[in-house]
């Protein structure tokens, strides 16, 4: 067998396992870089489905064939799960909801934001727009891209959280409990859910088999409105909430893209070996002469810093934010241009 084969035994398997626990995985199509999206049915008492897919209506068309694939209609669903903020996961929540009269149900620190989709992805973009200005990316390249986060917008929908989930809550549904996390990192609002009985973990992207979850930067949870205060520090964030994740006793971990992951320590470790190696190569460029966020991110990845720009200047942060907790690097600001340098 090749090692494609392999994979793709060991990943129908692990679906297995979960398809024994009630729980199927419903790839759902997206437009955007990352592909399909997982939504995950639990067939308990509520009928629930985990994520939604984005709001198009190829995605609403093919869920409504996997559903119906499993002896079920939208109308059925009677619980659905917000795991995180991101619109490939969310958009058509509220299509779904008013369709089914389902609850919905998220963080309760992430339904505010849900709530007004449209103001609050008004301001992350300006959060965005002042971050890369301010890390040296080129005024024509923010306008550029703010154009096409605003046409991403249509992907998503405000939705009422009609249960809030406290951090550390459980979810009980009829034969499972499952118990809600807060794993912030990738973006503010992640949240895992853990059925501690059957050692499964429904991680959403907060850990991915064959991507690092890249930590976005993003305004603070309760950040009231126009939010100007410190750089939230995405990846320290997320380095402690896989620490947590580590730690935990789990046969299954079904994440948000991709295939079911069964070694989640080796998997993490992993992680926190890139992490550490990236961090180590940006050290050297800064050490060699200061530069900003978006030069590093330039010589890293060349032209993809530009036509990535915010998802690189994320990356090149949260590890930076790694060399100035150690106090490897210093920052420099001048004309509202920030530079980092050799400690
Ligand atoms: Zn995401």
């Amino acid at each position: 067998m090749s090692g494609d084969e392999e994979a793709r035994q060991r990943e129908q398997e692990a679906l297995a396992i979960a398809a024994e626990a009630g729980i199927h995985r419903l790839a759902i199509p997206t437009p955007f870089m990352v592909g399909r999206v997982n939504a995950y049915l639990i067939e308990d008492s509520p009928l629930t489905l985990v994520d939604s897919g984005p709001n198009s209506a190829k995605a609403l068309d093919e869920l409504e064939q996997a559903l119906a694939a499993r002896g079920h209609a939208i109308e059925d669903i009677e619980l659905l799960v917000i795991t995180h903020q991101h619109i490939d996961h969310f958009g058509l929540a509220s299509i779904l909801a008013r369709r089914s009269g389902a609850e919905v149900a998220a963080l309760d620190r992430l339904a505010p934001l849900l709530a007004r989709f449209g103001q609050e992805a008004e301001l992350d973009d300006l959060f965005a727009e002042r971050t890369m200005l301010r890390h040296g990316i080129p005024p024509e390249i923010v306008t550029a891209l703010r154009a096409v986060s605003a046409s991403f917008r249509a992907w998503g929908s405000a939705v009422e959280v009609t249960r809030p989930l406290a951090d550390g809550a459980a979810l009980e549904l009829r034969d499972r409990t499952l118990r809600v996390l807060h794993r912030p990192g990738h973006s503010p609002s992640d949240t895992v859910f853990h059925d501690q009985s059957r050692a499964i973990l429904l991680a959403a992207d907060h850990l991915i088999a064959h991507i690092s979850s890249n930590p976005l930067l993003a305004r603070p949870l309760d950040a009231d409105g126009d939010y100007s205060g410190p750089r939230p520090q995405a990846l320290l964030t997320y380095l402690a909430s896989l620490e947590q994740t580590r730690a935990m006793e789990l046969a299954l971990v079904l994440p948000g893209h991709g295939a079911p992951i069964v070694d989640h320590v080796a998997l993490i470790d992993e992680r926190f070996r890139l992490h550490r190696r990236r961090a180590e190569k940006i050290r050297r460029l800064i050490a060699s002469q200061p530069r900003t966020a978006h030069e590093i991110a330039q010589e890293l990845w060349g032209n993809v810093a530009v036509t990535q720009a915010y998802l690189t200047l994320s990356e090149v942060l949260g590890h930076v934010d790694l060399l100035l907790r150690d106090g490897a690097v210093v920052e420099q600001e001048r004309d509202g241009v920030v530079r980092f340098q050799a400690a």
